[in-house]
């Protein structure tokens, strides 16, 4: 593992040092990171890259958290910031006040989401707090038009959906569960369409969407349709391992949820704005939600925000006058804030000039191959993605699937080589996720896959040493 990734603080008697000096209870980091092991602290960014406080430089291959699609200089976005802290740096959104950018926002997004056409935006600051305020909204929702019963959420095993105690539920990652009292008891789940790992001996990508299709089916009836309100899911799943759906998916979930008259929610956070070489998930799979969740890419991660964008049909229930709740009490302080919507506001407009999807289907051809090849190596079970995110995951076991014993962890060893030479990669145990900026141009991209490369060979060697202990 990199020195500068993981620095292990040993005290001169060889003890581990119970606290590496600093304060924070670090998101997403284990106990032993949090109180062994220094923080890889980032100084600055430019373009792709990123300089630590020892002033070593990365590729940032995973855009800080899929995030800053524009990289980490766009300075028409800190112009787009500037200039909107100088007019007017707050104002809310609740009593039907707010502020210019807000609306413009909402208006823009609206024109750009074209799958479906969309009513109404609500903004928050997250991807967790657009998530949990589906939540909200649907049960709203269901309880304005009369079916207070039809409440439950299916959401799908691995995906990723936020870290609130709702979002945390619909996430499909025990992780994110364990030690917290979660799920709750109104979440269910559903398949992981992972072909690789969960097809059956023979069984065709289409054959194993059937499946899943089918089993989606039982499950509703099983639990009985008239208490499903809901069905969430990532265009792509992110987090729980980059996961592009197998063939025909989405073409026979869709009419499954209709059937039983359940709202589709499509959670675009990591896939909208360009990753998947389209502006949005859903167009890449014909997908037509009821609702969406964005955030991440929205601003280029330059101001924290996020929505939820929602059909006409489902905004005029919530604000039926005659429906019997009252108002829509629902909101938080910095919804709309109008800094992060005149920084999002920028960023669209940049997305458009720059032709952002363009970009991607320029520079994704190289990025895939470049990556896919490295599943020729004997170590690595699947390299799996679409525009510009893809994983690789390691198996000690290419047709049974088989991984290597945990305790070796041939996935933080791979990471901490490519850190070492210069790219910061995501790992989850094997698997490792990349995704960089969306402007990544063709150079930086075969540096990139050069530095993979050098890794695996590196990697391959620790696993035959293992191997042969
Ligand atoms: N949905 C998806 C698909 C995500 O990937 C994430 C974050 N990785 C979230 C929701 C939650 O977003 P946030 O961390 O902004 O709350």
């Amino acid at each position: 593992v990199s020195e500068a990734v993981e620095t292990t603080i040993v005290n001169s008697d060889g003890n581990h040092k119970s606290s590496v000096g600093h304060t924070m209870l670090a998101p997403f980091t284990t106990g032993w990171q949090q109180t062994e092991t220094e923080p890889l602290i980032i100084q600055k960014g430019e373009g792709v890259y990123v300089w630590d406080s020892k002033g070593n430089k990365y590729i940032d291959a995973l855009a800080g958290l899929w995030c800053t699609a524009l990289g980490f200089s766009e300075k028409r976005l800190v112009e787009a910031a500037e200039k909107q802290l100088n007019i007017l740096p707050f104002y809310h959104s609740f009593w039907n006040r707010t502020s210019q950018p807000t609306l413009d926002l909402a208006a823009a997004l609206i024109d750009l989401f074209k799958p479906v056409k969309m009513g109404r935006v609500f903004f928050c600051n997250s991807g967790s707090e657009a998530n949990d305020t589906q939540v909200k909204l649907v049960w709203y929702y269901n309880n304005a038009i009369g079916r207070p019963n039809k409440k439950k959420f299916i959401a799908r095993q691995k995906a990723y959906h936020g870290s609130t105690l709702v979002t945390a539920s619909l996430s499909g990652l025990t992780s994110l569960q364990k030690g917290f009292d979660l799920p709750v008891s109104f979440v269910l789940h559903t398949d992981c369409p992972h072909y690789w790992r969960y097809h059956l001996p023979g069984e065709s990508e289409e054959e194993f969407s059937t499946r899943l299709a089918e089993n989606l089916e039982k499950l509703i009836i099983k639990e009985g349709p008239e208490t499903i309100a809901a069905f969430i899911g990532e265009p792509v799943m992110g987090a729980g391992g980059v996961m592009p759906p197998p063939a025909t998916y989405w073409d026979k979930i869709q009419p499954i949820l209709k059937k039983y008259d359940i709202l589709l929610i499509a959670d675009e956070v990591v896939c909208a704005f360009g990753r998947l070489g389209t502006m949005f998930g859903c167009e890449k799979y014909n997908i037509k939600p009821d609702l969406v969740s964005i955030a991440k890419a929205l601003s280029s991660a330059y101001m924290p925000i996020g929505a939820v964008l929602m059909s006409q049909q489902i905004f005029d229930e919530v604000a039926n006058k005659s429906n019997e709740l009252g108002g829509f009490g629902h909101g938080f302080t910095y919804s709309g804030h109008p800094v992060a919507c005149a920084v999002a506001l920028e960023a669209l407009h940049i997305y458009k000039e720059r032709d952002i999807v363009a970009q991607v289907n320029r520079v994704a051809p190289a990025f895939q191959k470049g990556f896919k090849d490295l599943a020729k190596s004997p170590i690595v079970g699947e390299v799996r993605g679409i525009g510009l995110v893809l994983a690789i995951e390691f198996a000690a076991d290419k047709t049974t699937r088989e991984a290597f014993p945990t305790k070796w962890a041939v996935g933080t060893y791979f990471g901490g080589q490519c850190a070492a030479n210069g790219v910061l990669v995501r790992v989850s145990g094997d698997i490792i996720m990349i995704a960089p900026p969306l402007i990544i141009s063709a150079d930086e991209v075969h540096k990139m896959v050069k530095t993979a490369e050098l890794a695996l060979k590196e990697t391959e060697k620790y696993v035959s040493e293992k191997q042969a202990n």
